[in-house]
C-alpha cells in the first residue's frame, strides 16, 4: 500500500475473508452475507462540558446475529470511525466462532480523546452513549453486550451497568447487559489479564509444535525466546508479564513516545511504575533507549507482538521485520499487504481474531456468571476439598506413607474462581490453535494461519446460517 492510499480497515477485513473463502465450499449469497455488518448505527448526541454543548459521534455496529447476544467491546478514541467500528465488529465474529464463544460480533466507539476529560465529564459522555444504545435495543443481556476495549475499562462498564438498570429496573439479568465489569460489580477474577493471558497461551501452544518452530529455526518451547511486546496498555502489559514468568525474555517495550531495550530482560511492572513516575517509557534505568515505537518494531527477535492498535506493520515497514514469529495481541496491527511478505519470507503470523480472544472469552464467562447469579467455585470447592482430604488420608493409611506439606496443600486444593477461568481460558487456546493448525495441514494449498483461522471461522458461522435457514 503506498502511503498515500487511504487505508480501509473493513477493506483489509473483507480481503482477508475472500482470500480464505476460496477455501470453502459455502455458496457465495451465504458468504456475502457472513461478510455483511448486519446493523450499523451511527449517533450524534450533545453533552455539556464545562459551559458548552460538545456534539459527541459514537457508533455501535452489530456485524452478526447468527448466535445472539452480539458481543463487543466499546473503544474511546479520537481514531474511531464507522469503517474501523465495522472492521473490529466483523472480527468479534469470526474470534467468537474459532474460540467457540456462542455470540455474533459487534463493536461500539466514541470518539473523543478520553484524556482531555475529567472522569466526571467521560461519565456524563458515557451515560449517555449507553442512553442512546437502551433507546434503540442495542444493549442488553440477550441482545448485545458490550465490554472494554482500547480506552475504557472497568469504570465506564460499572457506569454503563448502572444506566442500563436505571433505565431498565426489575430486569433479573441485568448484570449480563455488559462485561468487563469491576469485580464488586459482578466482573469475574481474571477478565482484567485475560487478553495478555490468552494472548501467552496461544503463543506457548504454537511453540510448542515441534516441525513448526524447526520450521522457524527455532527450539520448541517459550523458555528463553527473545521478545518485543509494542503497547505497554493492558494487553500489552500482561502479556509482557506472562511471557516473562513463563521463562521468556522480554528484551524490548514499546510505547507511542518510545521505547527501551535490554538485551538482559525487562521487568514490565518496574517499566511501568517508572513510566507512571516520569511520565515516559524512556530513561529507564540499564536499558537502552529507542527513539520510535516503530524503531522498535524493526529490532531483531523471536517473537513480536504488537499490542496496540491497527496498521502499525504493513506494506512500507515489513520487509524490514526481523522476527521469527509474529503474535497480533492488537486487533489488525498488520495490512495485507504485510501479510504477503511474510508469507515470501517464512515468518509465522499468529493472527488476532484468534490470538487475543482471550478477553471475549473471559467476557463469556462472566456473563454465564451473571445468568447464573453465583461465583465460580462456590459450590464445588468445599466439597472437593473434604473428597480430596479423604481420598489422600485413605492413601496416606493403605500404604502407610505421608505425602510433603507441599504436595498436600496441592492435592487437596479446590478450585477457586480464578482458578476455573485461568483454566477455561487455558483449554480454550489451546483447542482453537489446534483446530486451525489441524485445518491448515488439511489443506497444504492455504497459505498463512490467518487463512486456515478465517476457514475455521467461516465454516463455523455458515454452518449455523445453513442449520437456522435463511428466512424466505
Ligand atoms: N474488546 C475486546 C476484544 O476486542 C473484548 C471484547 C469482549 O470482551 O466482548 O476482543
Amino acid at each position: 500500500m503506498s502511503s498515500n492510499t487511504v487505508y480501509s480497515f473493513f477493506g483489509a477485513v473483507e480481503k482477508s475473508f475472500d482470500k480464505a473463502a476460496k477455501f470453502t465450499k459455502w455458496d457465495h449469497g451465504v458468504l456475502e452475507q457472513i461478510k455483511q455488518c448486519n446493523s450499523v448505527y451511527r449517533m450524534h448526541f450533545p453533552v455539556k462540558i464545562g459551559e458548552n454543548v460538545e456534539v459527541v459521534k459514537a457508533y455501535r455496529v452489530q456485524h452478526s446475529h447468527h448466535k445472539t447476544p452480539c458481543k463487543g467491546g466499546i473503544r474511546f478514541s479520537t481514531s474511531v470511525n464507522l469503517d474501523e467500528v465495522m472492521a473490529l465488529a466483523a472480527l468479534m465474529t469470526y474470534k467468537c466462532a474459532i474460540v467457540n464463544v456462542p455470540f455474533g460480533g459487534a463493536k461500539g466507539g466514541i470518539s473523543i480523546d478520553p484524556k482531555k476529560y475529567s472522569a466526571y465529564d467521560l461519565e456524563k459522555i458515557t451515560r449517555r452513549y449507553t442512553s442512546e444504545l437502551i433507546k434503540k435495543n442495542f444493549i442488553g443481556p440477550g441482545t448485545d453486550v458490550p465490554a472494554p476495549d482500547y480506552g475504557t475499562g472497568e469504570r465506564e462498564m460499572a457506569w454503563i451497568l448502572d444506566t442500563y438498570m436505571t433505565m431498565r429496573p426489575g430486569e433479573i439479568d441485568a448484570l449480563g447487559c455488559v462485561t468487563g465489569k469491576p469485580i464488586t460489580q459482578g466482573g469475574v477474577r481474571g477478565r482484567r489479564e485475560a487478553t495478555g493471558l490468552g494472548v501467552f497461551y496461544g503463543i506457548r501452544q504454537v511453540c510448542n509444535i515441534p516441525e513448526l518452530m524447526k520450521k522457524l529455526g527455532l527450539s520448541t518451547g517459550v523458555e528463553g525466546k527473545r521478545v518485543i511486546v509494542q503497547g505497554l496498555g493492558n494487553v500489552g502489559y500482561h502479556a509482557a508479564k506472562f511471557f516473562r514468568e513463563g521463562g521468556s525474555k522480554v528484551i524490548c517495550l514499546a510505547e507511542h513516545d518510545g521505547a527501551v531495550y535490554n538485551e538482559k530482560g525487562l521487568n514490565e511492572e518496574e517499566v511501568f511504575q517508572h513510566k507512571k513516575k516520569t511520565g515516559s517509557i524512556k530513561d529507564f534505568p540499564g536499558a537502552k533507549n529507542i527513539a520510535s515505537s516503530n524503531e522498535a518494531l524493526e529490532l531483531e527477535c523471536d517473537i513480536l507482538i504488537p499490542a496496540a492498535l491497527e496498521n502499525v506493520i504493513n506494506g512500507d515497514n515489513a520487509p524490514r521485520i526481523k522476527t521469527k514469529i509474529i503474535g497480533e495481541a492488537a486487533n489488525g496491527p498488520l495490512t495485507p499487504e504485510a501479510d504477503e511478505v511474510f508469507i515470501s519470507k517464512g515468518i509465522l503470523v499468529v493472527p488476532d481474531m484468534y490470538l487475543n480472544a482471550g478477553g471475549v472469552t473471559v467476557s463469556y464467562f462472566e456473563w454465564l456468571k451473571n445468568l447464573s447469579h453465583v461465583r465460580y467455585g462456590r459450590m464445588e470447592k468445599r466439597f472437593t476439598e473434604n473428597l480430596n482430604t479423604h481420598i489422600l488420608g485413605t492413601i496416606e493409611e493403605l500404604t502407610t506413607k505421608r505425602v510433603s506439606e507441599r504436595e498436600r496443600e496441592f492435592i487437596m486444593h479446590g478450585p477457586d474462581e480464578i482458578d476455573l477461568v485461568y483454566s477455561g481460558l487455558e483449554e480454550t487456546m489451546m483447542a482453537a490453535t489446534n483446530e486451525i493448525m489441524n485445518c491448515w495441514k488439511s489443506n497444504p494449498d492455504i497459505p498463512d494461519m490467518r487463512t486456515a483461522a478465517y476457514v475455521v471461522a467461516i465454516n463455523k458461522v455458515a454452518t449455523s446460517y445453513a442449520e437456522l435457514g435463511i428466512f424466505p
